[in-house]
C-alpha cells in the first residue's frame, strides 16, 4: 500500500492528460521505426501521458496459469529467451480453483488404455472434436501426469502409493463397453492449487522473466497477418510495453464473466480472445458453453464433479435419484451437459428443491465421513461457508453453473493459431499461439469432460513450446516492427480512458450477464436466441456510452475493468449469434426446436469473426483423421449415457 501512495502522489499522471485529437502526433513521436537487438528500450515521455517501453524477446507468454506456466517452463529449457505477462499474480490464475483432478489413462484403479480415454473424450465432444488433437492429447496424458509428479505435484496416493484416481463424468472403459474407469488423478480436492504452485515454482528455477500485473492490449499485428508480439500496460505505474517476439502464446483463459453466475473467477474476462477477434481473426465454436451441474445454489461457488465421483447422489424435491431415468448406465456421472439439462428438466417440471422449488440437493451425507475429510477437505469448507451446510447431515444446494468455455481461438494440435485463408481451412497464423481455455485446438468439441482441462493446459502448453523449437532458433533475427505498430491500441486506450457518457462500467456488465443467462442459457430455442442478438448487439452499443470516473493510468480499475468489459462484450457477442446460427443440438448447444444432432448439416466448427463492430460467421470442417495407425478414428453414433 505504501508503494501505491507514494508513486502516486510523485507521479500525478491525471493532470498530463493530452487532448484526445493531438494524441497522434504524440504517440508517433515516442516510437521508433525498429526497437533493433537490444532486448530494452526506454522512451521517456514529454507532453504525452504514453511512456512506451519497447523489449525484444524469443517468445512472450500472455497468462500465468497452467497453460502459460507450462509453455514457459518448455520454452525456457529449449533455450528461448521468454517473458511472461500477466495480470494476476500468476498462483492467483484461475487454474487455483480447479478442484477434482486430471484425467490420464495410468492405470493405477484398474486396467486402462488412452485409447479408451480418447474414445470418451470424442463421444463426450458429441463429435465436434479434432480427433488428431484428441488422440495427441490422451496419449501424452500418463506422461504429463508422471511429469507433474517429478515436478512435486502432491497427489493423492493409493494404500501401495500409487497415484490415486477417481471415478468422473463420461469415463469409461473398453470403449464404453467395460463400464466407469477411474482415471482422474488429483490432489484431493485441490488439484488446481497443487498443480499450478507446482509449476510456479518450476518456472522460477528457469529464467522466464515475469511481467506481473502487467495487462495486456491487443497483439501487435504486422501487415503481412503475422503476429510480431503484443502491446501490455504496467498497471503500478502506467507505463505502455511493446513486446515484439517471433512467438506470441495467449494462455489467457476463459470467459465465464459474461454470464451472471459462474464459478470462474472475476478475472476471466476473455481477453486474449478479444485481442484475436480484434486483429481480425476468427475465434472458434464459442456458442458452446459448459454449465456445471453443480454450482452452489446463490452463490455459484463449484462443488466438484469428484463429489459424485467419490459417491455423491443427485436427488429432487420426491427425494427421487432422477439420474437413473436420464442416464440409466452411468447415472450421476454421465457428462455434464447431460446432468445439467436433467437437473433442469427436473425443476421444470415441478421437482425441483426449496420453497421455490428451483434447485437440487446433491447429498454427499451417505458417504463415510472419513471419505469427506480426505477426499473432499475443500468442498466440505466451501459448502460450510457458502450454503450453511454440513455436507456430513445435511444435502447441498445446487443448480447448473456456467463453467468453461469450450470455444476459443482455433488452433491445430501443436498449439499454432489457425484460419481460413483462400481454400485452406488451417492455415496457419505465423507467429501466434495459443493453449489452454482461451484455445480450441479442439479437444473438448461441443461438451468438455470433466478433469480434461488441467489435462489440456499442461499437455498444449508444452506443445507450444516444442512447436517452437521447432520452427526457431533461440536469439534468431527477427523482422523489426512496423513503424505505427500499437499505436491504434493506444487512441483506443486514450479512448476509453477519457469515456465521458452516461452509463457506469458495472451497469452496463450487469445488462450484459444478464441477456447471456437468459437468452443463453441451459436450453435454446430460435426466439430465446434471436432476441438475445438483439439484446447483445444493443448492451454492445451501449458500451459507446460508458462513463469512466477515474482518468489517471495508476493502479485504475474503473479504466481496467472497462477494458475487460469491451472483451466481455466481444465474446459475448460472438456467442449468442454463433449459438443462433446452428440449428441443431449437440454436447452443450441444447436447442428446444432442433432437438437433434445434424452430421449432414453441422458437423462442422464455427468461426466467429467480429468485423466492424458485428459479427460475421464461417465455417471449417472437424478433423475426423486420427494422427497415426496407432488407433482408428471413431464415426459418429448416437451418445448415450
Ligand atoms: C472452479 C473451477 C474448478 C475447475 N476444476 C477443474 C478440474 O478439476 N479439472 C479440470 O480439468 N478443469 C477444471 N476447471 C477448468 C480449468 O481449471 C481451467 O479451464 C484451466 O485451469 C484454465 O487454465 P488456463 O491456464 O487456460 O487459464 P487461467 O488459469 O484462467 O489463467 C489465465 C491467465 O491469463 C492471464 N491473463 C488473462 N488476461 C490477461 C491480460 N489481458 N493480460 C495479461 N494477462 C492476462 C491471467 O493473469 C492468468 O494468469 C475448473 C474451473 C473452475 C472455474
Amino acid at each position: 500500500m505504501w508503494r501505491f501512495f507514494s508513486r502516486s502522489l510523485r507521479v500525478p499522471y491525471s493532470k498530463r492528460s493530452v487532448a484526445n485529437d493531438s494524441l497522434r502526433s504524440h504517440i508517433s513521436r515516442f516510437f521508433s521505426t525498429d526497437a533493433g537487438e537490444a532486448p530494452y528500450t526506454f522512451w521517456p515521455k514529454k507532453e504525452s501521458p504514453y511512456t512506451i517501453v519497447d523489449h525484444t524477446y524469443d517468445a512472450v507468454v500472455i497468462g500465468a496459469g497452467g497453460a502459460g506456466l507450462r509453455a514457459a517452463i518448455g520454452l525456457s529449457e529449449h533455450g528461448f529467451n521468454t517473458a511472461c505477462i500477466t495480470k494476476l499474480f500468476p498462483t492467483r490464475s484461475h487454474t487455483v480453483a480447479a478442484q477434482g483432478g486430471i484425467n490420464a489413462a495410468l492405470g493405477n484403479m484398474t486396467e486402462d488404455d488412452w485409447r479408451w480415454h480418447m474414445y470418451d473424450t470424442v463421444k463426450g465432444s458429441d463429435w465436434l472434436g479434432d480427433q488428431d488433437a484428441i488422440q495427441y492429447m490422451c496419449r501424452e496424458a500418463p506422461k504429463a501426469v508422471i511429469e507433474l509428479e517429478n515436478y512435486g505435484l502432491p497427489f493423492s496416493r493409493t494404500e501401495d502409493g500409487k497415484i490415486y484416481q477417481r471415478a468422473f463424468g463420461g469415463q469409461s472403459l473398453d470403449f464404453g463397453k467395460g463400464g466407469q474407469a477411474y482415471r482422474c488423478a488429483c490432489a484431493a480436492d485441490r488439484t488446481g492449487h497443487a498443480l499450478l504452485h507446482t509449476l510456479y515454482g518450476q518456472a522460477m528455477k528457469h529464467n522466464t522473466q515475469f511481467f506481473v500485473e502487467y495487462f495486456a492490449l491487443d497483439l501487435l499485428m504486422n501487415s503481412d497477418g503475422s503476429c510480431q508480439g503484443v502491446i501490455a500496460l504496467n498497471m503500478e505505474d502506467g507505463t505502455l510495453h511493446r513486446f515484439h517476439a517471433a512467438s506470441t502464446i495467449l494462455a489467457t483463459g476463459g470467459y465465464g464473466r459474461a454470464y451472471f453466475s459462474a464459478t470462474s473467477a472475476h478475472t476471466c474476462t476473455g481477453d486474449g480472445n478479444a485481442m484475436v477477434a480484434r486483429a481480425g481473426l476468427p475465434l472458434q465454436d464459442l456458442e458452446f458453453v459448459q454449465f456445471h451441474p453443480t454450482g452452489i445454489y446463490g452463490a455459484g461457488c463449484l462443488i466438484t464433479e469428484g463429489s459424485r465421483g467419490e459417491g455423491g447422489i443427485l436427488r429432487n424435491s420426491e427425494g427421487e435419484r432422477f439420474m437413473e431415468r436420464y442416464a440409466p448406465t452411468a447415472k450421476d456421472l454421465a457428462s455434464r451437459d447431460v446432468v445439467s439439462r436433467s437437473m433442469t428438466m427436473e425443476i421444470r417440471e415441478g421437482r425441483g428443491v426449496g420453497p421455490l422449488k428451483d434447485h437440487i440437493y446433491l447429498h454427499l451425507n451417505h458417504l463415510p465421513p472419513e471419505v469427506l475429510k480426505e477426499r473432499l477437505p475443500g468442498i466440505s469448507e466451501t459448502a460450510a461457508i457458502f450454503a450453511g451446510v454440513d455436507v456430513t447431515k445435511e444435502p447441498i444446494p445446487v443448480l447448473p453453473t456456467v463453467h468453461y468455455n469450450m470455444g476459443g481461438i482455433p488452433t491445430n494440435y501443436h498449439g499454432e493459431a489457425v484460419t481460413i485463408r483462400g481454400s485452406d481451412p488451417d492455415s496457419v497464423v505465423p507467429g501466434l499461439m495459443a493453449a489452454g481455455e482461451a484455445a480450441c485446438a479442439s479437444v473438448h468439441g461441443a461438451n468438455r469432460l470433466g478433469a480434461n482441462s488441467l489435462l489440456d493446459i499442461v499437455v498444449f502448453g508444452r506443445a507450444c513450446a516444442n512447436r517452437v523449437a521447432e520452427i526457431h532458433r533461440p536469439g534468431e533475427k527477427q523482422k523489426p516492427l512496423e513503424k505505427d505498430a500499437g499505436e491504434k491500441t493506444i487512441a483506443w486506450l486514450d479512448k476509453i480512458r477519457n469515456s465521458n457518457g452516461s452509463l457506469p462500467t458495472s451497469k452496463i456488465r450487469l445488462n450484459m450477464q444478464r441477456v447471456m443467462q437468459n437468452n443463453a442459457a441451459v436450453f435454446r430455442t430460435q426466439e430465446t436466441l434471436e432476441e438475445g442478438c438483439h439484446l447483445i448487439d444493443k448492451a454492445w452499443e451501449s458500451f459507446h456510452d460508458v462513463k469512466l470516473k477515474d482518468r489517471s493510468l495508476i493502479w485504475n480499475s474503473d479504466l481496467i475493468e472497462t477494458i475487460e468489459l469491451e472483451n466481455l462484450l466481444i465474446n459475448a457477442c460472438i456467442t449468442m449469434h454463433s449459438a443462433e446460427a446452428r440449428k441443431e443440438s449437440r454436447g452443450a448447444h441444447a436447442r428446444e426446436d432442433f432437438t437433434k444432432r445434424d452430421d449432414a448439416n453441422w458437423m462442422k466448427h464455427t468461426l466467429g469473426y467480429w468485423d466492424n463492430e458485428k459479427v460475421r460467421l464461417d465455417y471449417r470442417p472437424v478433423h475426423m483423421n486420427t494422427l497415426d495407425d496407432e488407433v482408428e478414428s471413431f464415426p459418429p453414433k448416437a451418445r448415450v449415457y
